[in-house]
């Protein structure tokens, strides 16, 4: 499995290529006629995901203690959640505990959710991405991805500003109601005598 914070694969290629790594692993191990073929089903597709996140978590959390302010449990496919307050709640189950990442996972994470959702800023990128996932120090290192990326610095710069102009004498005069009218309007207007 490749590394995450080194690799130069994007995580959704990663998602697709997984699944078919997986198969052939399957393949290898099961008789012909019981083979897998053809497009990757739903299933497969969970699983790789699964895998995954299963795979950096191993990688970043080795002692559940070690995760600091947070309280963390394994759901049935042994994934760290984060343990919230909301489980009364109906929605779905990665909302009600997000799936633990760690930051260094961020990057990869975060760029499709950026894209996908064009050009989000931090705070509605991470409010986005914490339907899902929890990442340990997410709002810095979302931060700090964007500021160097021309593309989305282009989208926080501010308009140019230019000195206040005096209104026309009709706007500031002392006028009774409707004595001064005026037409805001695209295109000629035809009026019928
Ligand atoms: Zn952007």
């Amino acid at each position: 499995m490749p590394d995450y914070d080194t690799s130069e694969i994007s995580l959704e290629r990663k998602k697709k290529l997984v699944p078919w790594v997986l198969r052939f692993i399957n393949n290898v191990r099961s008789r012909i006629s019981d083979r897998k073929k053809g497009q990757s089903s739903l299933d497969e597709l969970e699983s790789a995901e699964i895998q995954l996140i299963r795979y950096v978590q191993d990688q970043s959390f080795t002692v559940e203690k070690l995760i600091s302010n947070l309280s963390v449990f394994r759901d049935d496919n042994n994934i760290i959640r984060v343990k919230t307050r909301i489980t009364e709640r109906i929605d779905a189950p990665n909302f009600l505990s997000s799936i633990l990442l760690p930051n260094i996972f961020t990057q990869r994470l975060v760029e499709p959710f950026h894209l996908k959702n064009l050009h989000a800023g931090t705070q509605l990128l991470l409010s986005i991405i914490r339907e899902k996932y929890w990442i340990i120090g997410g709002r810095r290192s979302v931060r700090k991805k964007w500021n160097v990326r021309v593309k989305c610095r282009r989208f926080k710069s501010k308009s140019p500003m230019t000195d206040p102009v005096s209104l026309p004498s009709d706007r500031v005069k002392d006028a009774a109601v409707f004595e001064v009218v005026s037409v805001d309007l695209a295109g000629p207007l035809y009026v019928k005598r």
